[in-house]
């Protein structure tokens, strides 16, 4: 997996737009309740707010520049929800053994098969 990462000018565009501060209240607190609220601590690394392992982008938008003790909290947040989906997909050792059938949808067309012609008729 190529993990993707801002490019320098961005990181320079966020820590300008951060002016030395952690910008935790850019991350939604919902995805990590860990993280405090607010923080006035000074801010040491530019973090994806949306992972990109889940699909976040590599823009100034997806970026926050967070102090070291949020930095930490939110990556242990999201190497564990990225454990857990890579676990969901099966891409870990630990997934179910048996793999879960998924339904064809409309793989192909079903011929049933006639009835045949005394299908009605009662046997006596
Ligand atoms: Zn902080």
């Amino acid at each position: 997996m190529t993990r993707q990462n801002f490019t320098p000018a961005t990181k320079r565009a966020i820590r300008e737009r951060a002016q030395g501060r952690c910008e935790v209240h850019l991350v939604p607190h919902c995805m990590y309740p860990a993280l405090p609220e607010t923080c006035n601590r000074p801010g040491a690394e530019v973090d994806h707010i949306t992972p990109d392992v889940f699909a976040g982008g590599n823009d100034a938008t997806n970026g926050a520049f967070l102090c070291v003790l949020c930095h930490k909290i939110k990556t242990y947040t999201d190497n564990r929800e990225a454990k857990k989906s890579n676990r969901l997909q099966g891409k870990t050792g630990n997934a179910p053994k048996r793999k879960i059938p998924s339904r064809p949808f409309q793989a192909r067309k079903t011929e049933w098969p006639r009835r045949p012609m005394d299908y009605n008729r009662r046997e006596k």
